[in-house]
């Protein structure tokens, strides 16, 4: 069963503009950690915003959950490069951000909020962030930043997990230890993970599918089975 599915996608950002994907077939299953590398310009975060149903194709179809993608979806999460906190909230404030914008938790909030500051709390325990709930972001270091955005992505208990280029602007020390972080929340939490990177080392340390994305020409999605031992 596929949980996401892209059939025969191509999108142009403006009527007459050029594709920026065209003809991407790419079929994702339930609980499977795929990684799409790529050189930058390829359509890494075009697939994204298909995905999160920020941008509808210009033909072709995408699907997600046995759906067809019209709009933001509750049960997807995101993080990007930057960790994008709200600079006049708290650690565990940013967190629970999505708990006040998806459903169930929105209408719920009200009458469960104690129990939703649990789960935040919980969850901020398991990246690393215990101690941290009331720090501002400038407290915090890069890589916590970090942390603290996968932290939020995850809170809501989301299906799909969408990372665009998380690691980029952190050291490789923190780098590594966040992807040790990443593949720990997966196995404990099986959720579908689909991270885009330009970083070949980073895709075949952290995925189980490796998918190649090409400038030119073509602009074909190449699908690679690696099986390297992982620390
Ligand atoms: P990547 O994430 O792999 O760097 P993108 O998906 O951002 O690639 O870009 C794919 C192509 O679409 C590029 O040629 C880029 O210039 C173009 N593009 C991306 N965003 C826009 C936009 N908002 N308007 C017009 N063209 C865009
Ligand atoms: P609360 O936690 O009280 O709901 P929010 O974080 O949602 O607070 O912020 C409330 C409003 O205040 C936001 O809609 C935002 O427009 C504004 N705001 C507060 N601080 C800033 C800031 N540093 N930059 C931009 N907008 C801000």
């Amino acid at each position: 069963m596929s949980f996401v599915r892209f059939e025969n996608v191509s999108l142009a950002y403006s009527e007459d503009g050029p594709l920026a994907i065209q003809d991407i077939d790419l079929t994702v299953k339930e609980g499977e950690f795929i990684s799409v590398v790529g050189p930058s310009g390829c359509g890494k975060s075009t697939l994204m915003k298909l995905i999160s149903g920020l941008k509808p194709p210009t033909s072709g179809y995408v699907y997600v959950n046995g759906r067809q993608v019209g709009g933001p979806l509750g049960i997807v999460g995101m993080a990007f490069q930057a960790a994008n906190l709200l600079p006049w909230r708290t650690t565990l404030e940013n967190v629970m951000l999505p708990m006040e914008i998806v459903e169930p938790y929105r209408s719920t909030l009200r009458e469960k909020r104690g129990e939703y500051e649990e789960m935040a709390r919980a969850q901020l325990k398991r990246v690393g962030l215990a101690g941290y709930e009331d720090k501002f972001p400038w407290e915090l270091s890069g890589g916590m930043q970090q942390r603290a955005s996968i932290c939020r992505a995850l809170i809501h208990k989301p299906r799909l997990l969408m990372l665009d280029e998380p690691f980029g602007a952190l050291d490789a020390f923190t780098r590594e230890e966040l992807w040790c972080m990443l593949r720990d929340l997966w196995q404990q939490q099986p959720f579908t993970v689909i991270l885009v990177t330009h970083d070949l080392r980073e895709a075949v340390f952290l995925a189980d599918t490796v998918y190649v994305m090409s400038k030119r020409p073509g602009k074909i999605l190449v699908r690679r089975e690696i099986d390297l031992p992982r620390p």
